[in-house]
């Protein structure tokens, strides 16, 4: 228990998003867990959407993946941004999949599992139109390469505009795929798993689901694009984490008050300002402006710049707030209080950054949503 502020994850919410995806998608599901389970915490998340029906993890980084294999999680887990000079020969140990981008990476890959005596299994990024990770130029390379000690389990890419409906680079993006997937078969190389489809594209398009679709920002139960595709009631998902911090602080000042560093908001009213517990700190932006908290059924908005462990929010003149009670920062909005795409709107983001820059002073505390 913290005494000034948690992020409480209803788990309860994260199994009706993977159940209800799975059900309506009807292929495998990876459930993305990179960055800390989006901020939700690894290892819990990943067994509850495993036990949910996600058969798959998938993280970037390949510490996270030895992270899961070292708390008991034995299911198949692919780690896509594990650049040359990893510890191959650990991946490999730990069955561990691994997604390469580059000739480099995948004659080291090779020559681990070489000394290793055993087979890496892989899956080939393909650059389909983002020109991030994934095969462009070495492509036709690549295609005579013998895969020496290694499995090609997998070929998936990244959509860069799923969240954006109509969008024609996504078509493309799809063609390119087929296109690559059937010149690799073409040599012989057929891998038993596609996967192109990130949340947006889990809900947008079933032609874009091959053999498994990755589920991240969904699966937390926040919709990927809030401007394009609505909110995560409009997409039946149930936010999963709850942030909550305790008024450090209540006191009256009067009207022209300047509140915080620079001075970059004064009071319009006499009024009563809260001083909430956390700050840039923790994961609030300081360039938030028209987010806030949520106490006593009302929203109260931040006043002037957010500082390191604290901001200050307007609490208006009746507000009957005390020094030590908690308030909503974000929530599902079931309740009137800011949910994560308040939030993201608010400092030019998206809920994306907002859950996963919750700091680790933050203690994550597994129990229902309170108000
Ligand atoms: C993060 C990530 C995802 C998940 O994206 P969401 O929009 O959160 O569903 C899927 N695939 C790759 C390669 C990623 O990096």
């Amino acid at each position: 228990m913290s005494d000034r502020a948690e992020f409480l994850i209803d788990l309860s919410a994260l199994s009706s998003n993977v159940s209800k995806i799975k059900k309506e998608c009807a292929v495998e599901i990876l459930a993305v867990v990179k960055a800390d389970a989006y901020g939700h915490g690894l290892i819990r998340v990943a067994s509850t959407a495993l036990k949910a029906g996600a058969s798959w993890l998938g993280v970037a980084l390949l510490e996270e993946a030895i992270t899961l294999r070292e708390n008991g999680i034995d299911a198949p887990i692919l780690a896509w941004l594990v650049s040359p000079g990893s510890d191959f020969e650990q991946a490999i140990s730990r069955n561990i999949d691994l997604g390469v981008s580059s000739i480099k990476g995948l004659n080291e890959i090779s020559a681990a599992a070489a000394k290793f005596g055993k087979q890496a299994r892989v899956h080939l990024e393909i650059d389909t139109g983002m020109s991030r990770g994934g095969f462009l130029n070495e492509w036709s390379e690549l295609l005579k390469e013998d895969f020496a000690n290694v499995e090609v389990v997998g070929i998936f890419s990244h959509f860069a505009r799923a969240d954006e409906p109509g969008e024609k680079q996504n078509l493309d993006q799809l063609q390119r795929f087929k296109v690559m997937v059937q010149e690799l078969e073409n040599v012989g190389v057929k891998p038993p798993i596609k996967h192109l489809a990130n949340s947006a594209a889990t809900f947008r398009d079933k032609d874009s689901y091959f053999t498994m679709v990755r589920v991240g920002i969904a699966m937390y139960g926040l919709t990927p694009d809030v401007t394009h595709m609505g909110t995560s009631k409009d997409l039946g998902l149930r936010p999963v984490g709850q942030l909550r911090a305790k008024l450090h602080l209540v006191k009256e000042v009067s009207k022209g008050s300047p509140v915080g560093y620079g001075a970059s908001a004064f009071t319009s009213t006499d009024t009563t300002l809260g001083v909430v517990a956390m700050g840039y700190a923790d994961g609030i932006p300081r360039i938030a402006q028209g987010a806030g908290v949520f106490v006593n059924g009302k929203k109260a908005p931040i006043i002037g710049r957010v500082s390191m462990d604290q901001f200050v929010v307007d609490l208006g003149s009746n507000n009957k707030a005390h020094s030590g009670d908690w308030v909503i920062v974000f929530g599902d909005g079931s309740h009137g209080e800011y949910t994560a795409d308040d939030w993201g709107l608010a400092s030019s983001s998206i809920n994306y950054e907002i859950v996963t820059r919750i700091g680790p002073r933050v203690p994550r505390i597994y129990e229902p949503h309170v108000y």
